[in-house]
């Protein structure tokens, strides 16, 4: 054991990191459940903000940061997906519109704020109200601040979740990959697609980014898009043989070696990722429906009894 102190994971160890002018990555440590990353893109006289925060405290944080960096109020947010440690915050940048995925909207207007009671185990959530993207699209769209173009694209498949989106800046070489890519943590696709999440990676690569600000965990290059796309073949690989042996998601996930992937942080994410490559397995296509409540009861088990370790 180490004598060092734990790290602080509070929301005051965020940072701000400028990863080409005016651009910035906010990073908050350690990246676990609940605890992603947003990205900042500064104009002449506005600001692009991409995803708030799971709580109130966190993305309160996360503005008062920002406003005292750039000085300019948040024109636009983009959220890269609906889930709700990226756009809990949504309603305290109350003048700023708000682009996403029409799918992103669709579920956040459909299950408002998402506390997912019992799996996870939060303290002080805030006073949350949920707020869904304004302006909506399919397959893309530009946004131009300042002299900068910002590039949003959809990944063309369900991967993460079914609404997955990127922003893009060419002349920077710099990709927010939303949850497409954790650096640090498990990968988790059980709302979205194993293979999907497969068909991403090749989608990210296509951008020859130099950097990426992935959706939890530190600034990165673009070698986490192979280190993801690793885990997501050993989770088809495992789940082929595992269900053809006729054991269940968590048999397997015992009976698994982790091996360089049991490094990660929140590896009970195993589990709930077999759920739905067996689902696809059985012909369910990506981002097809699926009863998660099975694969959230085994990641519980997994983690033996006890509800979800999270520190937001
Ligand atoms: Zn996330």
């Amino acid at each position: 054991m180490s004598n060092s102190a734990p790290a602080d994971i509070s929301p005051d160890a965020a940072h701000l990191d400028e990863v080409a002018a005016g651009v910035f990555g906010y990073v908050q440590p350690d990246g676990t459940w609940w605890i992603n990353n947003c990205g900042v893109i500064t104009g002449p006289d506005r600001t692009v903000l991409i995803d708030t925060c799971g709580t109130e405290r966190r993305t309160r944080h996360l503005l008062e940061t920002v406003q005292a960096r750039t000085g300019t109020r948040v024109s636009t947010l983009i959220n890269t997906q609906h889930h709700g440690d990226h756009t809990h915050g949504n309603y305290l940048v109350d003048e700023a519109v708000i682009v996403g995925h029409e799918l992103c909207r669709e579920l956040i207007v459909g299950h408002g704020i998402t506390k997912y009671e019992g799996i996870f185990d939060v303290e002080d959530w805030g006073d949350l109200r949920a707020r869904p993207p304004d302006l909506t699209f399919r397959d893309a769209l530009t946004l131009h601040i300042g002299d900068l173009r910002a590039e949003v694209y959809y990944a063309g498949t369900a991967a993460h979740t079914t609404n997955d989106i990127v922003v893009w800046l060419p002349e920077q070489s710099v990709l927010f990959s939303g949850d497409l890519v954790f650096n640090g943590g498990t990968p988790f696709a059980i709302m979205g697609s194993i293979a999907g999440s497969r068909t991403a990676m090749e989608f990210l690569r296509g951008f020859g980014a130099a950097t990426i600000i992935p959706g939890h965990g530190n600034i990165c290059g673009p070698e986490h898009i192979d280190q993801v796309d690793g885990y997501f073949d050993f989770i088809q690989q495992t789940a082929t043989a595992a269900h053809s042996a006729g054991l269940t998601p968590l048999q397997a996930a015992r009976e698994a070696d982790l091996g360089v992937f049991g490094e990660l942080s929140d590896s009970e994410r195993l589990v709930a990722n077999l759920h739905r490559a067996y689902a696809e397995i059985d012909g369910l296509p990506p981002g097809g429906e699926l009863d998660i409540r099975p694969a959230i009861a085994d990641m519980i088990a997994w983690n033996d009894g006890q509800p979800i370790r999270c520190f937001v």
